[in-house]
């Protein structure tokens, strides 16, 4: 062999174990290749639609994903005050094993998840869950369509804001079974999610200035991310409503990748727990009001 194809070969080799050894010893390496590698573009279109990816054994929940994707694609639309960059792709599945290998969490129990620009739906939102197909999917489509504008690499808006405007833009997906009485209420009473500025954080997780009290009969991790997500929605709602103009003008230095909290600021002339302690305190006095 010539020297120069020894060294290539040489090179090929040390670069093949050193990725070998880094998907070794990072989980989440070894999870995002995993979930590359089962990539939802990667599985057949629904009926000629490109948007929709299914596996044939979900051939049902993708004939109803598709009955309610143009419309939860307008309302999308609609909310965020724009077309999408690119069509949103959307990953059907009937198997829970393979929905986790794609989902780069490698965890089959959450309902839906977008990663790299697609959303990802678990079987369960047509079988057990199937009356939230019409919520999550919508919620979904909301990050979708952040993540299509936004630049590779852009910094990442908090977790809060991405997830309450999915809440508030799909009317309540993602935060069934609170509603707005009674996430005020919490509020009211000083079960207040904290506006954490952490990108990525499990939701479930995420603190309160009190802790929620717990019904015993619902699972304690969904009660608390749906109170979470719920006061992140009315919140973002909010926003929106106060000064829409601001608001829009946000959502456009976002998805030019700008950073958020500067991006807030310019936009509505004051930080985001500011306005958010005006929201809580407007509540409040509601409450004594009535
Ligand atoms: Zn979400």
């Amino acid at each position: 062999m010539p020297r120069i194809m020894a060294r290539a070969w040489g090179f090929g080799l040390a670069f093949v174990a050193a990725a070998a050894l880094a998907l070794a010893l990072r989980p989440e390496l070894r999870l995002a290749a995993r979930a590359a590698w089962n990539d939802p573009r990667l599985l057949p279109a629904f009926a000629n639609d490109a948007r929709i990816r299914y596996e044939v054994e979900a051939q049902a929940c993708a004939e109803a994903v598709a009955n309610l994707a143009p419309l939860a694609i307008a309302q999308i639309e609609s909310a965020h005050g724009r077309p999408f960059a690119r069509p949103p792709v959307v990953g059907v599945y009937a198997s829970f094993e393979n929905y986790a290998n794609a989902n780069g969490m490698d965890d089959p129990g959450i309902a839906a998840v977008t990663r790299a620009g697609a959303a990802l739906l678990s079987p369960t939102l047509c079988g057990e869950e199937r009356d939230r197909l019409r919520g999550v999917l919508t919620h979904e489509l909301s990050h979708v369509h952040l993540s299509s504008w936004r630049p590779l690499g852009a910094p990442r808006p908090p977790q809060w804001f991405t997830e309450g405007l999915a809440v508030m833009a799909s009317n309540g997906g993602g935060a069934e079974g609170v509603s707005d009485d009674e996430a005020t209420q919490a509020i009211r009473d000083g079960y207040r999610v904290v506006l954490d500025g952490r990108r990525w954080i499990d939701f479930a997780r995420l603190g309160f200035e009190r802790e929620p009290p717990r019904e015993p009969t619902k699972n304690a991790l969904t009660q608390r991310q749906r109170l979470a997500y719920k006061q992140a929605g009315m919140f973002v709602g909010w926003l929106r409503m106060r000064d829409e103009t601001a608001f829009l003008r946000l959502l456009r230095a976002l998805e030019a990748g700008e950073a958020f909290e500067p991006s807030f600021e310019s936009a509505f002339g004051e930080s985001a727990p500011s306005l958010w302690r005006r929201f809580v305190s407007g509540l409040s006095q509601q409450s004594s009001a009535g």
